[in-house]
């Protein structure tokens, strides 16, 4: 068996407190909320979990706070087998994100960066890592230090900024959702995916539709932390040499699975999981 590819995740590690209120408070309003509850998310936080889950061999680079929040964080990160010993600690607070659901799901989020925008890598050598995944809940000028300087880039362009098109253009691989996917000029880009939701996946090469996965019919629990879970499970599959027909596949059930328990960090598929469900759908 080979030995697990090596993966660095670049990006951002957030606190999500959240409540739930009957209905979300107008401004100037105070609501009461059921109890608060703390999960582990930010957008390169969930991937490097996802990816060390599905088998990779994952270091993360992001910033937390020195403090409670920073610790518990890197603690949930370590439990899912991600080396962070190259996390920075800061003199800013951990990223927060304040989340308020009503009782029909609806939401209200605020985030506040804290620590996440003190992330520096001026010191880290990105050259060992097969291949580095990273998003824009960063500084865009960290993002650019990556494409510019890691041997291989999986660029995921979420959430939806504005970004510079050389920086999109020098990456090897772009993800995105249907709704980035129409804010950013893709159609010179030899390796774009864009995910699809229930209907699954799709490669561009150029603008061109080159491959089409549809997603496994499953019933969704939670699909935050989905898209996560995807762009996790297809930097894993091109580390391993894989080609990129087999990592959408892999990649669209692996984001399918992601959506039968609740939380961006609670319901991380493993290998043999994906394996299992990809070999049902094919035979
Ligand atoms: P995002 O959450 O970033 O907007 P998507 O909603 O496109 O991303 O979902 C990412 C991936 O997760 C999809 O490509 C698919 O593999 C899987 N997925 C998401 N929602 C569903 C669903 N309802 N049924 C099956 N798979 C889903």
């Amino acid at each position: 068996m080979n030995s697990a590819p090596r993966v660095g995740v670049v990006g951002s590690a957030n606190v999500d407190l959240v409540v739930r209120c009957r209905a979300l408070p107008r401004p100037g309003e105070t609501v009461l909320a059921g109890d608060v509850r703390r999960l582990a998310g930010g957008k390169g936080a969930n991937q490097a979990a996802a990816a060390a889950r599905l088998g990779a061999a994952v270091t993360f680079h992001g910033a937390v706070g020195d403090d409670e929040a920073g610790r518990w964080l890197l603690e949930s990160l370590g439990s899912h087998g991600v080396d962070v010993a190259r996390v920075a600690r800061v003199a800013r607070p951990t990223g927060t994100a304040f989340i308020t659901l009503d009782a029909a799901g609806e939401n209200q989020i605020v985030v506040a960066p804290g620590a996440n925008g003190s992330l520096d890598l001026a010191s880290v050598d990105l050259a060992s890592y097969a291949i580095v995944l990273t998003q824009l809940e960063i500084d865009p000028a960290v993002v650019a230090d990556v494409v510019a300087r890691a041997p291989r880039v999986v660029l995921n362009a979420a959430p939806a900024v504005a970004l510079d098109p050389a920086v999109l253009a020098r990456a090897d691989v772009v993800i995105v959702n249907e709704t980035e996917a129409e804010a950013l000029d893709l159609d010179r880009l030899d390796h774009v995916v864009v995910t699809l939701g229930a209907h699954g996946a799709e490669r561009r090469e150029r603008g061109r539709m080159a491959q089409r996965v549809a997603a496994p019919a499953v019933t969704p629990v939670d699909t935050v932390g989905a898209g996560d879970v995807f762009c996790a499970a297809y930097t894993v599959a091109l580390a391993r040499a894989w080609s990129p027909d087999e990592a959408l596949a892999y990649a669209t059930h692996a984001g399918a699975l992601a959506t039968l328990a609740l939380g961006a960090q609670g319901a991380l598929p493993t290998d043999q999981e994906v394996v299992t469900w990809l070999a049902r759908a094919s035979s």
